[in-house]
């Protein structure tokens, strides 16, 4: 054993590998690996079959969304959906959804006499008929959203009381929105 030992160290006495010289030779094996595999490969045709599959597998791996821009209406879409996941039914700003509105009633003048009507031709704030106030009252969007039509949504109010809305507006949408609901 002990001999065999010497022996060995004999053979390789003078031919000590430093520490470049092996990553030299590590580097080279793993060359040597790396062509073997190339080589494996190579001359190996590739069928229809093969070519559809690395094609679709290299589809696969792209964006879905590379090379289509998004457009200014897709990412406001987005941007409202983000804020409806993230606000939640909760919410005070929820209102159920965009695509769920329920009302599509016109803003008309058709729309502004029923609303009239319904509160007796009255200043709901101020209690004025148009009778006294001498023209007809206009109709208030209670959250200023000139879309949002429904008739919870509209009331009818004086010039007067009609041009206190413009200040405070949170304030003044919670206030008909517990006015309603007393
Ligand atoms: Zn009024």
């Amino acid at each position: 054993m002990e001999k065999a030992r010497i022996k060995i160290g004999k053979i390789h006495k003078g031919q000590h590998y430093t520490e470049e010289s092996k990553g030299k030779i590590s580097k080279a094996n793993k060359k040597t690996f790396r062509e073997g595999r190339v080589i494996w490969n190579k001359g190996v045709p590739r069928t229809e079959e093969t070519k559809r599959k690395m094609s679709k597998k290299l589809k696969g791996r792209k964006c879905p969304m590379k090379g289509k821009h998004h457009t200014e209406e897709a990412k406001k879409k987005m941007s409202e959906a983000k804020k409806g996941k993230y606000m939640g039914q909760g919410s005070s700003n929820w209102r159920g959804g965009i695509s769920f509105e329920p009302y599509s009633l016109e803003f008309n003048e058709a729309l502004k006499k029923q609303i009239r009507k319904r509160d007796d031709y009255t200043c709901q704030e101020c209690h004025q008929t148009e009778k006294e106030l001498g023209y007809p009252l206009a109709c208030h969007h209670i959250d200023y959203d000139k879309k949002n039509n429904g008739l919870n949504n509209l009331i009818s109010l004086c010039r007067s009381c009609h041009s206190q809305t413009n200040f405070g507006r949170n304030d003044w949408t919670k206030y008909f929105i517990n006015k309603q609901n007393v």
